[in-house]
């Protein structure tokens, strides 16, 4: 999608009163009726009206009359509440350019006032083709407070809590920077996702690592769940980073082992795959028992030993509780990043559209090109007022 940010210098401090309403709305209605709009925003000016109109022309607003008359926030809209409340905080100052497209996201770089690249991820919920994409609208149908902005925005708590517990337990992961709506910031991984590289110098090694991630997981009592060539990120010195955490779960859910044992297979199987995994080497560290003769024994989950409930309360810290999780889950489980809307299902060389990137040089001049700087001319809206309406229901 594209995220035009140039309209976010123009808005007014009354564009984006009106778009909080409507999110504020948005709470508890489907569609916000212009009247309960002009309520909720109360223009010391009125002109309520005129000022949706701006926010329509530029996308920001949905009118539908199929149901019956009123608003809602289109994505574009929620951005750019987000995008502010962090300028305002902050947190960065310029949007550059995209650099990914997840199955549910869209990730773009974006420069702190010191010149640091950091990365911005926007959660979009329900976009694409997740195999589950159906139940999933039926789900939310049936609960009609909960829609797609308030879905990716526990998307994004959910990430942002699981990033910062896990970096605290010594996981190769970005730093959870901060969190406002659908969007997270996070520390910008030099590298590539694993699908896009062809060659290593260490497959065994690099296999050894991944391997052992599931495995620490589930010690400290989590299962990824979406584990594959598309969430690992890996740079030039072959160090391992692992991304996306929207779907992990517990070891103690009822469906962990099944989870476990197909994070561990996505990665078997790209290996094999890709890197033809070393029958030689690997004959040695097989126990002769497996009928897979050539292929290291796969981690058993059983005979993990888990420590359940380690990570709650650092996840408890960052702002995402039980409830929380078990509402995202009904949402996320049973998703795999193999499934995604940039490119042919069926196969395995497909690479995320927006990052071509075959080496550090053409990422470094990218990275150069020009970032849009966001010197918002409402400034003066204090971090509180930005913060008011930042919680769905
Ligand atoms: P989704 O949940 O939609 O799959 P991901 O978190 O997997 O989204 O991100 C999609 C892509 O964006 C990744 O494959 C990667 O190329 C890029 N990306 C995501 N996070 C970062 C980051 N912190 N630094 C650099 N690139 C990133
Ligand atoms: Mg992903």
């Amino acid at each position: 999608m594209k995220l035009d940010v140039n309209a976010l210098r123009y808005l007014s401090r009354e564009d984006f009163k009106v778009l909080r309403a409507v999110e504020m709305g948005m709470t508890n209605h489907e569609l916000v009726p212009a009247e309960l709009v002009d309520r909720i925003a109360h223009l010391s000016c009125g002109g309520t009206y005129k000022v949706m109109k701006n926010l329509l022309k530029h996308k920001l607003l949905h009118h539908d009359s199929s149901k019956y008359d009123g608003f809602r926030l289109t994505y574009l809209g929620y951005d750019f509440l987000a995008i502010k409340t962090l300028v305002n905080r902050g947190v960065f100052s310029a949007v550059g350019r995209q650099i990914g497209v997840g199955k549910e996201s869209d990730i773009f770089e974006v420069a702190t006032e010191d010149g640091t690249i950091l990365a911005m991820k926007l959660h979009r919920l329900g976009r694409t083709s997740f195999r589950a994409v159906k139940s999933k609208r039926d789900y939310l149908r049936r609960r009609s407070s909960h829609n797609w902005l308030y879905m990716s925005r526990l998307a994004a708590l959910k990430e942002y809590a699981f990033m910062k517990a896990l970096e605290e337990n010594d996981f190769p992961v970005p730093t959870a920077v901060d969190c406002n709506r659908h969007c997270v910031i996070m520390s910008l991984v030099q590298g590539y996702p694993l699908v896009q590289v062809k060659q290593l110098q260490n497959p065994d090694e690099v296999f050894d690592t991944i391997i052992g991630l599931v495995v620490r997981l589930a010690e400290h009592g989590l299962i990824h769940c979406d584990f594959n060539e598309f969430n690992i990120m890996i740079d030039d010195d072959e160090k391992i980073t692992m991304i996306d955490f929207p779907q992990m779960i517990s070891v103690s859910h009822r469906n962990a082992k099944m989870y476990f044992d197909r994070d561990v297979e996505c990665i078997f199987k790209f290996f094999r795959k890709r890197f033809n995994l070393s029958v030689q080497e690997k004959t040695d560290a097989c126990d002769g028992s497996g009928s897979d003769i050539g292929e290291p024994d796969r981690p058993s989950f059983s005979s993990i030993a888990k420590t359940t409930g380690l990570l709650d309360k650092q996840l408890e810290a960052s702002g995402f509780t039980n409830k929380e999780q078990d509402e995202i889950e009904k949402f996320t489980e049973g998703g795999t990043e193999q499934k995604h809307s940039g490119g042919s299902d069926d196969d395995d060389d497909d690479e995320p559209t927006a990052y071509n990137g075959q080496g550090h040089d053409e990422y470094n001049d990218d990275a150069a090109k020009k970032f849009d700087s966001l010197h918002l001319e409402d400034q003066n809206v204090s971090h509180a007022e930005g913060d008011t309406t930042e919680r769905l229901p």
